[in-house]
């Protein structure tokens, strides 16, 4: 997310911006948040943009009007009003350390008499240590602060924290939200955004971000691959030869994925479980065995025990591994014919 142009909420979080900007225009809003939600789908976008908002002066229409000197503060990413907190340099964790600047922050005063806000990035990273050193300051935070706490896994966050927070649960994109979305940041084609919104399980930012870095296009092979091999039109040893030239987990983690969706499919009958246009086409293929299920299932474990094999030090031959692997899938698979 840039910190230049207008930030205006999501259109799938539209409805809990109005509740939350509710609260705080008629001076109810609590002094600490656990926003939880599923990861890339804006969690960072909704804290961004509702810190935006709460330390403008003039907002307009609940949106930071990008005009007052606040505003052109945060534009320029050095309002001290406002502290990111987030894991550094490779680490997991939120530091001791860092929480200590927390409370540095809290003991000095506001520099525009308004609100101050503290943003934690992932509180499921915070260790114990770190969490009762932050306990004080969110149980009685100096007045006007507020706690942005994110996290993409309430259950795993210490109860500590998240007692001391209001809970409030983003929702995500619906398939066309995200794709009306991913349309507006990038000059992408249709057929592409499905792609896209496929390998990343309707995750926008995920795809957002394996546009930028290309990943998408080696992962749009891998599922290209997958149904050439279903429908019969290519042999298991040519698909798996191509596929060595990929990054063999991104093969195993797109195939994990084809798996454990057709299988929810398979138990439950519902379509919602085919997301991208890829996945309904391999549907057609399921085991007509009467426990389709149980062989995608034991299809799955053998997948995922291929990917430990792979990642793990012993290095097998990951081509031979592929091919042993894409002959399971195509015995599994009903109509596939043999090699
Ligand atoms: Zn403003």
């Amino acid at each position: 997310v840039t910190n230049a142009g207008k930030i205006r909420p999501l259109p799938w979080h539209q409805e809990v911006w109005e509740q939350l900007t509710d609260q705080f225009l008629r001076n109810l809003g609590a002094h600490a948040y656990l926003l939880s939600g599923e990861s890339d789908t804006g969690k960072h976008h909704f804290a961004n943009a509702m810190s935006r908002f709460l330390l403008c002066r003039a907002p307009i229409e609940r949106i930071a009007c990008d005009k007052c000197p606040v505003c052109l503060l945060n534009i320029a990413g050095n309002n001290p009003d406002l502290l990111h907190i987030k894991p550094e340099d490779g680490s997991k964790l939120i530091k001791v350390e860092q929480i200590r600047e927390i409370r540095h922050f809290l003991e000095t005063s506001s520099h525009a008499f308004g609100h101050r806000i503290v943003i934690i990035d992932t509180a499921e990273n915070m260790g114990v240590s770190s969490g009762n050193a932050l306990l004080k300051g969110l149980e009685e935070p100096p007045l006007g602060v507020v706690f942005f706490v994110l996290t993409d896994r309430p259950k795993a966050v210490l109860s500590t924290i998240s007692s001391r927070c209001q809970t409030v649960k983003l929702p995500g994109p619906s398939q066309s939200q995200s794709r009306a979305w991913l349309e507006q940041q990038a000059d992408v084609a249709g057929d592409e955004i499905e792609l896209l919104l496929d390998v990343s399980q309707n995750r926008p930012f995920a795809a957002l971000r394996h546009l930028q870095e290309g990943t998408a296009n080696r992962q749009k092979e891998v599922a290209q691959g997958l149904l050439n091999i279903l429908r019969g039109e290519e042999s298991v040893s040519s698909l798996s030869a191509r596929y060595a030239k990929l990054e063999s987990k991104d093969v195993l983690t797109v195939l994990l994925y084809w798996i454990s969706s057709l299988c929810k499919y398979s138990l439950s009958g519902s379509q919602c479980h085919l997301k991208g246009r890829a996945l309904t086409q391999a549907a057609v293929f399921l085991p007509r065995s009467t426990e389709p299920a149980a062989e995608l299932i034991a299809l799955y474990d053998a997948v995922s025990d291929a990917q430990k094999q792979l990642l793990s030090s012993s290095n097998p031959n990951a081509q031979l591994l592929l091919e042993d692997i894409l002959f399971r899938v195509q015995s599994v698979f009903h109509n596939a014919p043999g090699p």
